[in-house]
């Protein structure tokens, strides 16, 4: 069974909120931030609405195990020319590790980092000085590092270096990679040719490695380095060649999570804009393209 689903709100009522959202989208999975991406403010897990969200689940079929959290943007474990940030965004990892434990989730999303004003090179071996940090903590959660478009001076944006990470850290058991199709695109790879990428994953890493997969068009052409996302299908990659990724046989079990924008996000009314995932899982469930799907998704949120 395709496993697919989206980023999904943890608001207002949590665990709770997001399976409701994930439901009404036909998802059975679903990726959810624990609070802000861009700030540190978290409240405390509420043992109630847990409980809810965990008998609903139940209920509609969502296995724990498949869903996903993404660690906030925030941490950056690569850069260390502050070592007082450096050391916060290893302990705030640790408390979002430790929530995950507390909500029961086995995956956590990480993007591995940005150098900004050192090497690359040197942000790879922050990154894996700071996993070694935080791993012998993560016990039953593991770390997807997420491959990136390589904007900046993001580390991870290509086989090679999330490679380095991999074999770098001193126990991997808990640190595996999160697949973003557009991250490809922009850092290189051609996505149309999604075999041939396997391939070379393969040389380097065990795809079991592979916990999750971003399923995101791109607005940008291939090695743009940009990563901005598009709605499935309007994007350069195209609805074909992101299909054949959606239902490939070597991904069966791997959860696929939606990540594209949402409609009207550049009109000029700013309230309103509506999640496209209902409609972007139905149209890669069913297997067909809807070039009218935009204008569909506002007639039904209207
Ligand atoms: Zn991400």
């Amino acid at each position: 069974m395709l496993l697919i689903g989206s980023h999904v709100s943890f608001n207002p009522e949590q665990l709770l909120s997001s399976v409701k959202e994930a439901i009404s989208y036909n998802a059975n999975t679903f990726m959810f931030y624990t609070g802000a991406p861009t700030n540190t403010i978290r409240k405390e897990i509420n043992p109630e609405l847990l409980k809810q969200a965990q008998e609903l689940m139940n209920k509609n079929g969502i296995d724990i195990s498949n869903v996903i959290c993404h660690a906030p943007y925030i941490i950056n474990l690569a850069n260390n020319k502050d070592p007082d940030k450096w050391q916060f965004s290893i302990n705030f990892l640790r408390q979002e590790i430790e929530r995950c434990q507390e909500l029961g989730i086995k995956t956590i999303v990480l993007h591995p980092g940005s150098a900004v004003a050192i090497s690359k090179e040197e942000g790879i071996k922050n990154i894996i000085n700071a996993l070694d940090k935080i791993l012998p903590f993560s016990q039953g959660v593991t770390i997807a590092l997420e491959t990136m478009a390589g904007k900046g001076s993001e580390c991870g944006s290509n086989i090679q270096e999330i490679t380095q990470i991999i074999n770098g850290v001193s126990d991997n058991q808990y640190l595996g990679v999160c697949l973003d199709t557009c991250h490809l695109n922009d850092a290189g790879y051609d996505m149309s040719k999604f075999d041939e990428f396997l391939n070379e994953f393969k040389k380097y890493i065990s795809v079991d490695k592979i916990k999750c997969v971003h399923i995101n068009d791109s607005k940008n052409v291939q090695s743009s380095h940009k990563d901005r996302h598009a709605n499935i299908g309007f994007g350069t990659i195209g609805f074909d060649n992101i299909l054949k990724i959606v239902h490939h046989p070597t991904l069966i079990k791997i959860p696929k999570i939606l990540e594209t924008p949402y409609i009207g996000e550049n009109d000029e009314d700013k309230n309103r804009i509506y999640p496209p995932y209902k409609f972007e899982i139905n149209m890669l469930k069913n297997q067909q393209f809807d070039a009218d799907i935009l204008n569909k998704i506002r007639e039904y949120y209207k």
